[in-house]
């Protein structure tokens, strides 16, 4: 475990962290979805930090917050800092909100320093799909992906995004401006961890060289109903029986090759009933590596099994695939120089794979990305148990502040300014 060091400034983080916690949709727990009324509660919340800085808060027509720190000099390009507004239900504190307020706590640490390039501090207004089952609404918008189609998505009451926007006092029609112009250097993302990793190496802090591609798929194997009592076990066709030998290759699999993980997350039977033999299995099967072969082959192989299995037992199985995502490389140039903020802050150069989806990702498309992960204890999180310590949170602000002087100073980082 990581020892109780707190200090001022992190403190800060944590309490301001469990402060937006509190404006919730629901009166126990965190949950603040997609352009909910305390979405506005959360937004005033942040202006009223960034304004002793100078800093003004505006929402773009996605309902993303943007704050820009200008530079020494007028029109200089902006580097991003930030991560996601959004929770789930029954969130813990510090998923995406943590990244949007350890980006403010590096604005107070300049001090009124400025640098050679803006600093844009942006909290995104949707990351989770919890809303709309659609993830990244708003990073979509920053890189020119939230289109129609996805403006007429609608949620559980019927609401679509386009009216969400429009009811929250936005223009959808806007929202083409708020995509990146060629004036943005970059994206850094700090995230708490949400595995048990970095924990499991004493380690408080990591660089991400890439977010892992995931596949997702549903199976349904197919038997013949009967009476559990009269039938014989050898003149079954039981569609369970089949999906649970499955189940067992599917976690073989991902255990022979390193790196690969891989989980059945949902089984519904039919007709199902205590009497009654299982006429029908189906399965969801998420499979993730950061090589986009071995993740492929791996679910080319546990297709093959699956009709194997089928095929043995009299059943019939029939798949179809949901996403299909590849592996995102994070910017190697940034990537090395949060190893090197990570050496000066006393930490090793731990490097690492994303297991989860991030904005980093989404913006990664459009702009160099990069993400710092911060230890998560007892890697629990999507829960109200999810935790930073406040020594590791220490470590991010002083890491961030290094990664900032070092950027600000490197001849690498000014050709981009100047290029942009
Ligand atoms: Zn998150």
């Amino acid at each position: 475990m990581p020892t109780t060091v707190s200090t001022n400034r992190a403190d800060k983080v944590i309490d301001r962290c469990l402060r937006l916690a509190s404006f919730s949709e629901d009166s126990e727990g965190t949950r603040r979805t997609f352009l909910s009324p305390p979405t506005r509660d959360c937004h005033l919340e942040i202006a009223r930090w960034l304004s002793p800085l100078g800093v003004q808060a505006r929402i773009d027509a996605a309902g993303n917050l943007h704050a820009l720190y200008p530079a020494a000099q007028a029109n200089a390009p902006h580097l991003l800092i930030g991560s996601h507004l959004d929770t789930v239900p029954n969130a813990g504190a510090y998923d995406g909100i943590l990244g949007v307020v350890l980006a403010i706590a590096l604005l107070e640490e300049l001090q009124g320093r400025k640098l050679p390039f803006a600093v844009e501090v942006v909290g995104f207004s949707e990351e989770e799909g919890v809303r709309f089952g659609t993830p990244f609404i708003g990073s979509c918008a920053l890189v020119g992906r939230l289109d129609q189609k996805l403006l007429e998505v609608h949620d559980a009451q019927g609401i679509s995004v386009r009216k969400a926007i429009e009811e929250f006092g936005l223009n959808p029609e806007e929202i083409p401006q708020a995509e990146l112009g060629n004036d943005a250097l970059g994206y850094l993302e700090f995230h708490i961890e949400q595995g048990p990793v970095l924990e499991s190496l004493s380690q408080p802090l990591a660089a991400v060289d890439a977010i892992a591609g995931q596949s997702r798929l549903e199976f349904t194997f197919l038997g013949r109903a009967n009476h559990a009592g009269t039938t014989p076990m050898h003149l079954r066709c039981d569609a369970i029986a089949g999906a649970a030998e499955w189940i067992g290759a599917v976690e073989r699999v991902a255990q022979g090759v390193p790196g690969l993980v891989a989980t059945v997350g949902k089984l519904e039977a039919k007709p199902g009933a205590v009497n009654v033999i299982a006429a029908e299995a189906c399965l969801t099967l998420d499979v993730r590596h950061s090589s986009d072969d071995v993740r492929t082959h791996a679910v080319e192989d546990l297709i093959r099994q699956a009709q194997e299995i089928a095929a043995r037992r009299g059943l019939s199985v029939q798949e179809n695939t949901l996403l299909s995502q590849r592996t995102i490389a994070m910017d190697p140039f940034l990537i090395g120089e949060i190893e090197q903020a990570l050496r000066k802050t006393g930490c090793k150069p731990h490097r690492m794979v994303s297991g989860a989806g991030h904005d980093a990702m989404i913006l990664a498309e459009k702009v160099p990305a990069a993400m710092i992960f911060l230890r998560t204890p007892r890697g629990i999180s999507h829960d109200p148990a999810e935790s930073v310590a406040a020594a590791d949170v220490e470590k991010a602000i002083e890491c961030g502040l290094h990664l900032l002087d070092q950027l600000a100073s490197s001849p690498e980082f000014h050709k981009r300014i100047n290029r942009a």
